[in-house]
């Protein structure tokens, strides 16, 4: 059967009275900023106080995208007889996000928690080599990583909170202690001054 002419126009303004009642999907990007997940994976923050330089990161990223120099320094021993020891001091970290795939491999295998993932996207460039952030850069980052979700209260405490803890605690005896012995000279000085004066 041949089509009733007019029936193709009438057939389009259907679907777009349809869909001009419909809610808007498209934001209005720049003007309105998206409201994202928290765990986005915009960019990636170093910490690098956790960063011990053991490299997992550097040899497990797919890309090779990951760049780290660092050099062995010589710990003296902590306590007399003890032996000394070395550690790797970071001279460079940086990622290139030219070549980052975003699959998080870095932030999930390293072992001391020194990378997470800050939702932060608007890092574009002109020059593609401004895309390679050293670790200034990647230390900014962090301050826009969000809060970690608060803790089940029926979850064990983590180690790592116990162990801060007891140095927190040891820390605190310690001033404690110094402050008392520094009352306790102060008084003592003071007698000894009362005395020669009488
Ligand atoms: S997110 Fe993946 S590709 Fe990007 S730096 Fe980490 S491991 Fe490499
Ligand atoms: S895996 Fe973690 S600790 Fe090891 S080099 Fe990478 S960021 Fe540093």
């Amino acid at each position: 059967m041949p089509p009733v002419p007019g029936s193709g126009l009438a057939k389009g303004l259907a679907v777009t009275l349809r869909t001009m009642t419909r809610k808007s999907v498209t934001e209005q990007y720049p003007d309105v900023q998206p409201d994202l997940a928290p765990r986005t994976r915009g960019v990636i923050g170093l910490f690098e106080e956790n960063c011990t330089v053991c490299m997992l990161c550097a040899r497990e990223c797919p890309d090779w995208c990951i760049y780290i120099d660092s050099h062995k320094e010589t710990v003296p021993a902590a306590a007399p007889g003890g032996r000394e020891r070395s550690r790797n001091v970071l001279d460079r970290f940086a990622i290139d996000f030219s070549l980052c795939m975003y699959c998080g491999i870095c932030i999930e295998v390293c072992p001391f928690d020194a990378l997470f993932w800050s939702p932060e996207f608007e890092y574009a460039e002109t020059d593609i080599r401004e895309l390679t952030h050293e670790r200034d850069k990647l230390r900014e980052w962090m301050w826009t990583v969000p809060a970690p979700p608060a803790l089940d209260p029926a979850a064990e405490e983590p180690k790592e909170l116990g162990a801060a803890r007891k140095t927190a605690d040891k820390l605190a005896a310690e001033a404690a202690q110094a402050a008392e012995a520094a009352e306790q000279q102060a008084a003592e000085q003071q007698d000894t001054k009362a005395e020669g004066d009488a």
